[in-house]
């Protein structure tokens, strides 16, 4: 299933691009909840956390990878950050690929509700 992110992987539609390798994609969200709001996305396309199948474990991981990273650039690794993937309707997924929200600049509050 084509989504809006696959537009973005293919540059048919503009993003605030931040990371990209051959594998991943990171780039501002355009509703941003933080000072700093990033989707970190496999340029494979895979639906939901269900679809993740074992070959994806490590292209899954470079996600996370990925958003350490960007904390380490971002000279907020010590102050930390929150990470999150939504998954299908309780979980408030609205894109059909899968991407870690990457929200930091700020404390977060728990519950997430
Ligand atoms: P979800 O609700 O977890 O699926 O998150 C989807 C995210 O994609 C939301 O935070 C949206 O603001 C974001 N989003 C939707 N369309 C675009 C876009 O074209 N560029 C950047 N972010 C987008």
């Amino acid at each position: 299933m084509t989504t809006i992110f696959t537009k973005i992987i293919d540059r048919e539609i503009p993003a605030d691009i931040v990371f990209e390798d051959d594998q991943v994609l990171a780039f501002k969200d355009i509703n941003p909840q933080a000072p700093h709001h990033v989707l970190i996305i496999p340029k494979k396309p895979i639906a939901t956390i269900n679809d993740i199948q074992a070959e994806d474990e490590v292209l899954v991981g470079k996600l996370f990878t990925t958003a350490a990273k960007l904390a380490k650039e971002w000279n907020i690794s010590e102050d930390g950050y929150r990470v999150v993937m939504n998954c299908n309707e309780y979980g408030g997924q609205t894109v059909y690929h899968i991407h870690l929200h990457m929200l930091a600049g700020k404390p977060m509050g728990w519950p997430p509700y």
